[in-house]
C-alpha cells in the first residue's frame, strides 16, 4: 500500500510509539495520584511532555493544555469563547472553507445566538484582509481562521489576521492542526491567541492533542468544556491519558523543519511529473503559498470516487476523512468557485517524512493507467476530446 493520505492521519513514529509503552506498562499511575510514586512518575512524564511542546512552539508550558484532539480542542476554543464574551458581543468571523469542526460547531453557536460572518475566499482559496477588515464589527468577539487547510494546504497570511485582530482588539484563534509539525510556527512572535494541535497529523498516537492560550494581561476567559476534576487547571477534566500525551510530546520533540524541505522537494516531484504524465490535470491553488505535503488534483473528467477505488494499492483521499463518506463536492473547492463536476473530480494527496519517491513514481504509473481506462469508458470523455462539450 502506498500511503498518500497524511493529511487525514500518518504514521506513528517508532520513537513516538518507544516512548509511550512504559506509561502503558509498568508507569500507569494516575498523574493526579501524586501521593504514591507511579503517580508522580506520570505526572512529571505529562509536565515533560507540555514543555517540549511550548520549547517547539516557543511560548511558556503554561499556556499548553491537553485534550483529545483538534476537534474537541476547537469545540472548546468556540462554545467556551461564546459563553463566557456573548455579553459584550455575538459577532464572529470565520470563512467558508474552514474544517467541519468549525463550521459544525458555530452551525450550533449561530442557533443559541451567535452571529456568523463567512468571509468569501477567491480561487485559490485566499481570504482578502481588507474583507476581513471591513467585516469587523463593534460586537465581534472573535475571528476564527485557520493557518493551513486540510484539502487543499492553502496557508492564510495568520500574521496579518494576527495584526488585525489586535489592532481591533478582537481575540484570534486559528485551527493551526494542519500546519504544526509541517512548517514551522513562531507564536511568540505572531498575534495568535489561541491555537490547537492533534498528535496523529505528525506522527503521533491518535486521540490527543491541546490548545495553546496565550497568557495575557487581560486573561482570556475561557469556560470550560469537559468538568470534572482540578485536571488542567480545572480547565479540561478527565484522567489523563500519560502515554499518548508523552506521545505528542515526543512528536513534537522530533519534527524538525529539515522535514519541511524534504516534503517541499517530493511535492513539487510529485506535481511536475504528474502534469507532465496525464493530461488534463492541474493542481488546486499551485501558485500560492500552500502545504509542503499537499497537492489537491483535478483529472478532467474522472470522478474522484471512481479514480480511489480503481487505486487499490493507493491510500488517498477527495478531501477531508470526516466527510470522505460524502457523495457532496468539497465545500472548500466549491466555496474557491470551482464546479461541482470539478470538484467530484478532485483528489487530495498528502506526503510524509516516510513517502519516497520511487513510491511516487508507481502512484503515478498506477494513477496514469487508472485515469486511462476510466477516461476510455466515459462518453463525457469521448465528447470533450471532440471539441463538443
Ligand atoms: N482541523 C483540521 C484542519 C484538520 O485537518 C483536522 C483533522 O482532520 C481537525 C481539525 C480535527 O482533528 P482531530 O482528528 O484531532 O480531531
Amino acid at each position: 500500500m502506498i500511503y498518500l493520505d497524511n493529511n487525514a492521519t500518518t504514521r506513528i513514529d517508532d520513537e513516538v510509539f518507544e516512548a509511550m509503552l512504559p506509561y502503558l506498562k509498568e508507569s500507569y499511575g494516575n498523574a493526579s495520584s501524586i501521593q504514591h510514586k507511579l503517580g508522580r512518575e506520570a505526572n512529571q512524564a505529562i509536565e515533560e511532555a507540555r514543555k517540549k511542546i511550548a520549547s517547539y512552539l516557543g511560548v511558556s508550558p503554561k499556556e499548553i493544555y491537553f485534550t483529545s484532539g483538534a476537534t474537541e480542542a476547537i469545540n472548546w476554543v468556540l462554545r467556551g469563547i461564546f459563553a463566557r464574551y456573548q455579553s459584550i458581543g455575538k459577532h464572529i468571523i470565520t470563512a467558508k472553507t474552514e474544517h467541519k469542526a468549525v463550521l459544525s460547531t458555530l452551525e450550533i453557536l449561530a442557533k443559541q445566538g451567535a452571529e456568523i460572518t463567512f468571509l468569501q475566499v477567491d480561487s485559490n482559496g485566499n481570504i482578502s484582509l481588507d474583507e476581513l477588515e471591513s467585516q469587523i464589527r463593534k460586537d465581534t468577539i472573535l475571528i476564527s481562521l485557520m493557518a493551513a487547510n486540510n484539502e487543499t494546504g492553502v496557508i492564510h497570511p495568520i500574521t496579518e489576521i494576527g495584526n488585525l485582530a489586535k489592532k481591533h482588539n478582537i481575540l484570534f484563534f486559528s485551527d493551526t492542526t494542519q500546519l504544526i509539525g509541517k512548517e514551522s510556527i513562531e507564536l511568540n512572535k505572531s498575534n495568535i491567541d489561541i491555537c490547537c494541535f492533534s498528535a496523529h497529523k505528525m506522527h503521533g498516537p491518535k486521540g490527543v492533542g491541546g490548545i495553546f492560550i496565550r497568557r495575557k494581561s487581560r486573561p482570556i476567559q475561557l469556560e470550560p468544556l469537559i468538568t470534572g476534576g482540578k485536571q488542567e487547571n480545572g480547565m479540561r477534566g478527565g484522567t489523563y491519558n500519560t502515554a499518548s500525551i508523552v506521545g505528542i510530546g515526543k512528536a513534537f520533540s522530533i519534527a524538525s523543519s529539515h522535514e519541511t524541505e524534504q516534503l517541499l522537494s517530493l511535492r513539487n516531484y510529485f506535481e511536475e511529473k504528474i502534469i507532465q504524465t496525464i493530461e488534463n490535470c492541474s493542481v488546486h491553488a499551485k501558485a500560492v503559498p500552500r502545504l509542503g505535503n499537499t497537492s489537491n488534483i483535478h483529472f478532467k473528467h474522472v470522478k474522484s470516487s471512481e479514480l480511489m477505488s480503481a487505486l487499490t494499492n493507493i491510500a488517498i483521499s477527495s478531501g477531508s476523512a470526516c466527510v470522505s463518506g460524502d457523495r457532496d463536492p468539497s465545500h472548500v473547492l466549491t466555496a474557491m468557485g470551482i464546479a461541482s463536476d470539478d470538484a467530484l473530480c478532485s483528489v487530495r494527496f498528502s506526503f510524509s517524512k516516510y513517502t519516497t519517491k520511487e513510491e511516487l513514481d508507481t502512484a503515478i504509473q498506477s494513477i496514469e493507467a487508472a485515469v486511462k481506462k476510466i477516461r476510455n469508458q466515459s462518453p463525457i470523455w469521448q465528447l470533450y476530446k471532440a471539441n463538443l462539450i
